[in-house]
């Protein structure tokens, strides 16, 4: 098993910015026109830190927007110099490394698309080495933690220390309200393997529809999130790529002004004191649930024992549908989220099956 550790330099290092750090911009570049006048309505709103925009589009299908390519990214080289903020676009491999250095962008992003990939993400981090920029790392398109980090060690190894990691949502086979599952577990992990590693969220493409966009923001500020990433467009219904997604710069704003931004601690004493007495309550809550589980297993334990000599099976349906029955109508009543419980029911008595399969099974020592 790899140690976790990479070496960091803050957000606040490299680029001037408040805390939500706002990156916003058109998915795609499209035309000279709709990059700069984005840009600058953008830029008008006082509420973007940087501005992004796609040059090269990893798309799903063949015969859709695949980008302006190298063109693009003098229209947003120009963005940059008509307003001043600073720009990033997304690259997949040495070539698109390679152009973007070039042209000067000032941080480059990795796609979903991409990290899923070692080859590639290797290709892009041995494109730059010996390179002081700026990259964030958006997280595979499957749940899988260890390839999310595995392309920030690459890039670290690379020698490339001012790292995010950026939280897109991760695609699934069942249709819900999201177009990318948000999994925040899968982020919330990430940040407590690497506390130091700043994650921005990016709610347009979990959304998949802009209503959904300033739900998402704010749950990502509540997980102490250092920035956001929304999708902006001068005329959305109208965008070449990820239409039902993007804003109009008018609407970022309205949707940046509306965030609540909270702080993870208080130096107020009352605050302070108060919290602690509640985690002492936590903590012996805690306590108390641990002590009546092992009793719960001892129990299961004895079950095991007492079906073996009655050679009786371990799972006996019946029983188990009333335990679901009578809990979940319990814990309803009680004001206990009823999926929470049955998730908490069925890692239970997965753990007492498996406690009551070790006995049944156990080879009585021979004498
Ligand atoms: C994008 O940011 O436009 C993009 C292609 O995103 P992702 O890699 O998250 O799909
Ligand atoms: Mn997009």
């Amino acid at each position: 098993m790899s140690k976790n550790t990479l070496e960091l330099k803050p957000i606040s290092s490299w680029i001037k910015a408040k805390r939500p750090l706002i990156i916003s911009g058109p998915c795609s570049a499209e035309t000279e026109e709709q990059t700069i006048a984005t840009a600058k309505q953008l830029a008008a709103t006082g509420k973007v830190d940087a501005l992004r925009a796609g040059i090269w589009k990893p798309r799903t299908r063949p015969g859709q927007y695949e980008g302006a390519g190298d063109i693009g990214l003098q229209w947003l080289m120009q963005a940059k110099k008509e307003t001043g903020l600073p720009v990033t676009t997304e690259v997949a491999n040495a070539t698109h490394v390679e152009a973007a250095l070039k042209a000067g962008v000032d941080i480059l992003w990795v796609g979903a698309r991409t990290t899923v990939n070692p080859f590639s993400v290797q290709e892009v981090a041995d494109a730059l080495k010996g390179v002081d920029i700026p990259v964030m790392v958006k997280n595979p398109v499957n749940p899988d933690l260890e390839l999310w980090i595995g392309a920030l060690e690459r890039l670290n190894r690379a020698g490339i220390t001012k790292l995010a990691a950026i939280h897109r949502g991760f695609s699934s086979f069942e249709k819900g309200p999201f177009r990318n599952l948000p999994m925040w577990d899968m982020a919330i992990e990430l940040k407590t393997k690497f506390p130091e590693l700043d994650i921005i969220c990016d709610p347009s493409h979990i959304a998949g529809n802009r209503e959904l966009i300033a739900m998402i923001s704010q749950k990502a500020l509540d997980l102490d999130m250092a920035g956001l990433m929304i999708e902006s467009h001068i005329n959305p219904d109208a965008a070449w790529s990820d239409a039902k997604q993007q804003v109009t710069p008018a609407n970022l704003a309205k949707i940046v002004d509306g965030l609540v931004v909270r702080s993870v601690s208080s130096d107020n004493k009352i605050f302070k004191d108060t919290l602690s007495v509640l985690r002492e309550q936590i903590d012996q809550l805690d306590d108390d649930i641990m002590t009546k589980m092992a009793a719960r297993m001892k129990i299961s334990e004895k079950i095991g024992s007492y079906k073996k000599e009655n050679n009786v099976t371990i799972l006996q349906v019946n029983r188990w549908e009333e335990i679901i029955q009578t809990r979940v109508a319990m814990a309803k009543a009680m004001g206990i989220d009823e999926g929470f419980m049955r998730d908490l029911l069925r890692l239970m008595h997965h753990e007492s099956i498996q406690v009551q399969t070790k006995i049944m099974n156990k080879v009585e020592a021979r004498v």
